[in-house]
């Protein structure tokens, strides 16, 4: 493993996860919205989001930019990194699959909504928030840059704090008791740890 060879398994995996959501953002956009919570306080976290896990990173691969945050490479620590970035797609897929016509990008209540609790999501309430964590882990890993590398922890560590309350109360709102039960035997992000 080279630098330049841990960059383009980053790159690759973008683009697979890429591959992985893009038909479902299309379909979403067909389906109606029941009640939306997509206001401002939302897209600076998505924002700062896609900074984080996007926009810095391709910055870095493509330029070197910022050269003086380089931190020396190890080949062992970006190969270690395949595993949380191959872990995270296979999640991102799982998610994707069922929720299905339920997922947004951004905090909705479709109309006809339906709370999914089988498949991942019967061990955790948020498995595609743990697949971005996974896959923060793994830019990390991957890229032997102090800010490019760290930039994806901390850009969704934002999303995740502010939103997964919010999110919950959503859920909440719209399946009350239903939802309720289905906290009390599930964890956010991490199975079995409440
Ligand atoms: N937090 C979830 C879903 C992320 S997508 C996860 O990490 O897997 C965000 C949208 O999913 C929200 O708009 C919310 O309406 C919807 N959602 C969240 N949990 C859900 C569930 N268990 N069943 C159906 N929809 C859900």
């Amino acid at each position: 493993m080279t630098p330049v060879i841990a960059k383009y398994v980053w790159l690759g995996c973008v683009i697979a996860w890429w591959l992985i959501r893009f038909p479902y953002e299309r379909r979403a956009r067909k389906a109606k919205v029941a009640a939306s919570h997509r206001d401002a306080r939302e897209l600076i976290l998505l924002g700062i989001s896609l900074a984080g896990l996007g926009i810095i990173p391709i910055i870095y691969v493509f330029t070197g930019f910022p050269a003086a945050a380089n931190r020396s490479f190890v080949p062992l620590v970006a190969w270690l990194g395949i595993i949380p970035a191959l872990g995270s797609l296979w999640l991102f897929w799982r998610t994707h699959r069922e929720l299905g016509r339920n997922w947004s990008v951004s905090l909705e209540v479709r109309d006809k909504h339906e709370l999914v609790t089988a498949g991942v999501y019967r061990y955790v309430r948020h498995p595609m928030y743990s697949a971005f964590f996974l896959w923060a882990i793994a830019q990390y890993l991957l890229l032997p840059n102090w800010v490019a590398g760290i930039s994806g922890l901390i850009g969704f560590g934002i999303l995740y704090s502010f939103r997964v309350g919010r999110e919950e109360q959503l859920m909440l709102d719209a399946f009350g008791a239903q939802y309720r039960a289905y906290m009390a035997h599930t964890a956010r992000i991490v199975p079995w740890i409440h």
